[in-house]
């Protein structure tokens, strides 16, 4: 059932578990996500960015979400890094349940009253996560060259003031790939991630904390993160790469094939296997 993103993280702030939140651009990769949460009996929540809402409508991804929400899992759908207000206010009368307002490169104050209208806005109807500190790293429509840590005393003032739902907090993990790991790999270096600062955050702060640039993170790590009061953790790299290198790798074995459910329908498989790692990771199974 499509839920508010509010009442999955709340469910795992009190089951100190995380909720996985995977980007999505197309079927194939929702299909894969929800099969893999049916299969693990998780919550989840789909998320989907500006750029895949201009690549597949928003329309059709509501659709589609709603769809694979009539499966027996509580399911938020999710807008991930929104900045443009009106686009934000577009998501939520379509039927978003959840919306990220992403002010981390405004000024303090700026942020604050910013995300102050879209937790009016989308109050009743849909959850609101916010970011305090700049995420490094490029992906879809956002990048930094240069991560900021999250203050955790400005942390404490921001969710007094803006009463969001959740806060996504930078503590060195990163957005996407670089060349140098693509070249290497497609693994993202190794993150040295300020659990200090995550602990001084979860003392401050009461709202479930949101782990952006998931993917590549260690399982121990992940698990440190938990303990210290992620409830979300975004995975949208570690799709992408499963979902490439399938097909790359398909092309070259069968180059005679030119009927595309033949390679998407395993592309899909080998994406749910990444998805259901990742939530066993979590703490999710069985949560739903
Ligand atoms: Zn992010």
């Amino acid at each position: 059932m499509l839920v508010k993103g509010a009442s999955v993280l709340k469910a795992a702030k009190k089951g100190k578990y995380a909720v996985g939140a995977f980007n999505i651009n197309d079927l194939e990769m929702l299909k894969a996500v929800t099969v893999a949460c049916v299969e693990e009996k998780a919550p989840v929540i789909i998320q989907t960015t500006e750029k895949a809402i201009k690549y597949a409508g928003i329309d059709y991804l509501v659709g589609m979400t709603r769809v694979a929400a009539t499966e027996d899992i509580p399911m938020a759908l999710h807008f991930d890094h929104g900045k443009d207000l009106n686009l934000m206010k577009q998501c939520i009368k379509k039927g978003y349940t959840s919306v990220m307002f992403d002010g981390s490169k405004l000024p303090f104050k700026k942020n604050i009253a910013q995300t102050k209208k879209v937790v009016a806005m989308a109050k009743g109807k849909a959850s609101v996560e916010a970011e305090l500190g700049v995420i490094f790293g490029k992906e879809d429509s956002v990048s930094a060259s240069k991560g900021l840590y999250t203050d955790p005393k400005m942390a404490k003032e921001f969710v007094k003031k803006t009463k969001i739902d959740s806060l996504a907090v930078a503590i060195g993990t990163k957005h996407g790939l670089s060349k140098k790991e693509i070249a290497l790999g497609k693994k993202k270096g190794h993150l040295k991630l300020r659990f200090d600062i995550l602990k001084e955050i979860h003392e401050d702060v009461n709202v479930p904390l949101v782990l952006h640039g998931g993917s590549d993170v260690p399982h121990s790590d992940i698990k440190k993160c938990i303990k210290l009061g992620i409830c979300k953790v975004n995975i949208d790299t570690d799709l992408r790469v499963a979902f490439t290198d399938f097909v790359k790798k398909f092309s070259k074995e069968h180059p005679d094939v030119y009927d595309p459910r033949e390679f998407l329908g395993p592309t899909v498989h080998a994406m749910k296997n990444v998805v259901k790692i990742k939530v066993r990771e979590f703490g999710a199974t069985q949560k739903a």
